[in-house]
């Protein structure tokens, strides 16, 4: 150290971090190790033996030395084929659709864009807006998490969003929004319209096919809830003009050459995953039934693979089904519709017993 800079405090975040990303939360991820982890949406069964094996095949030859080829051909011709994405739409591939949803916030985020979500919703809507330094708007649902179409509307009217984003089935509230409201707002849409199907197995209910009707409107999915959120793997379909200029925010080499090549395997074999879906839409319903059998709570009805539900008390819900081995998510106060709302993660038969054992215990407790 030269006598010049004796005494000078080193730089610290508070210097150089922009104030309104210090005063962010990161995106809570709770620990859950030794759990029934209820609490993430993850798909909770394995992939069988022999397909495990496969895939071992596929990745020992893959060419960890080079790059991944940016373009995933093979990935996204499997994508096309598997998930019918319609012959006038380009694909475009994310680091799960996390990643994709801060590249549509960050292609958009001219001064003062506005994007635009009816609320509750997904958060990362509003944190990937809040550091590109776009304006969030939220437009909340109605009080039985409907879409509000008048609102909706009058906001766009008002605040001309860029962009704006729809959970279809909406998280956290599980219920899919009317179809028909919806193809009205993408048609009266200043701008362009993302539908988030990352629940779409569940539901059956897509987009996908009216992209041919709706030129600014982008349909996106991810392998995550499918059974792969270890992957990190989301894709995007929209117009050809859309993707391109997208894709110019895209870091170059944004999905590896293993999630590329397992993902192409395990597509291969889409029927597994299909398979494992239909279980656990059984269980959601298993579920809901029994939820709502218990005094006190109200499961809302769900298409996704998670059960939203109103309890005296969410926080001593979500701490006895912790002592209890269970961790699922409570959504209090984070918005007014989710007063004294918890959330559960469908899992295995095994796992939805445990849980409502724990649940009927907690509740005797309280
Ligand atoms: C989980 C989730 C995502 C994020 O999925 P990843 O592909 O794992 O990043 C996106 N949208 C909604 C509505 C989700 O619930």
């Amino acid at each position: 150290m030269n006598d010049a800079n004796k005494g000078r405090r080193a730089p610290g975040p508070e210097s150089v971090i922009r104030a309104d990303i210090r005063a962010l939360r990161a995106y809570p991820v709770q620990h859950a190790e030794g759990m029934v982890k209820l609490d993430a949406m993850e798909n909770p069964f394995a992939l069988p033996r022999w397909l495990r094996e496969q895939i071992g095949d596929a990745v020992r030859d893959a060419e960890l030395n080079r790059y991944p080829d940016p373009h995933a051909p093979e990935l996204k011709a499997r994508l096309r084929e598997v998930m019918a994405i319609p012959e006038n739409c380009d694909i475009l591939l994310g680091n799960g659709s996390d990643e994709i949803i801060a590249m549509v916030i960050h292609a958009a985020a001219a001064p003062g864009a506005v994007i635009l979500s009816p609320v509750p919703t997904f958060v990362m809507y509003g944190m990937s807006s809040a550091i590109a330094k776009a304006r969030f708007v939220g437009v909340p649902i109605a009080a039985d998490f409907s879409l509000d179409e008048h609102a909706m509307a009058a906001a766009m009217e008002e605040h001309r969003p860029a962009v704006v984003f729809v959970s279809y089935p909406n998280n956290p509230t599980g219920n899919l929004f009317a179809e028909d409201a919806l193809a009205r707002l993408i048609e009266r849409a200043p701008g362009l319209v993302v539908i988030d199907e990352a629940y779409q197995t569940f539901a059956r209910r897509s987009f996908m096919p009216r992209l041919r009707e709706f030129p600014n409107l982008m349909v996106m999915r991810t392998v995550s809830k499918l059974g792969l959120a270890g992957l990190r793997l989301g894709y995007a379909a929209a117009r050809p003009e859309w993707i391109r200029e997208i894709d110019k925010v895209r870091g170059p080499y944004n999905v590896g050459v293993l999630t590329q090549r397992v993902a192409g395997k395990v597509l291969e074999h889409h029927a597994v995953l299909e398979e494992q879906a239909v279980t656990l839409v059984a269980e959601r319903k298993r579920l809901e039934h029994e939820l709502a059998a218990l005094s006190g709570v109200h499961p809302y009805p769900s298409e996704a693979n998670f059960i939203l539900a109103r309890v005296r008390d969410a926080q001593a819900v979500f701490e006895g089904l912790k002592d209890r081995g269970v961790l699922i998510r409570t959504l209090h106060g984070s918005h007014p519709l989710l007063e004294q709302c918890v959330r559960f993660t469908v899992g295995t038969p095994e796992e939805n017993s445990l849980l409502m054992r724990a649940m009927r215990d907690t509740l005797q407790g309280l």
